[in-house]
């Protein structure tokens, strides 16, 4: 019987996916390198470093392509449209002061969650081992 083989990270094997997908999502939700977890994974807003500064993991190999404000977008629906039906059902504001709430609201509700959540998917692509 031959031992599985360890990874940089000391995880192995099908049974530490689940393990490697809860790291990859913490790390990049911190939106650190997701292979060691120090380095930076961005080099700007929403710009990957094409390589980790500690450990050299290629990052910008990684492509997050439409998945980031795919799930923003979800998130952001989530959150917004509720809180236009309650307050419709609530206050019944007139329809100006619902657009001068929401739409700034909804703009950077989108801008705050968008290079986190493109994060979480780097480190979702890191632990599956998806690149390019
Ligand atoms: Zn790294």
């Amino acid at each position: 019987m031959t031992p599985p083989s360890h990874t940089e990270d000391g995880l192995s094997g099908p049974t530490d996916s689940g393990k490697r997908l809860l790291l990859g999502l913490r790390r990049g939700f911190r939106r650190k390198c997701p292979n060691c977890g120090h380095g930076l994974a961005f080099g700007g807003y929403l710009k990957l470093r094409p390589a980790c500064d500690v450990c050299s993991h290629p990052i910008g190999e990684y492509r997050c392509d439409d998945a980031p404000p795919y799930f923003t977008i979800f998130l952001v629906g989530h959150i917004v449209v509720p809180g236009v039906l309650m307050m419709e059902q609530t206050i019944k504001p007139s329809l100006w002061m619902q657009m001068s709430i929401w739409l700034p609201a909804t703009v950077l509700l989108c801008l705050g969650f968008l290079p986190f959540i493109k994060g979480a998917v780097l480190g979702t692509q890191w632990a599956m081992r998806i690149k390019g």
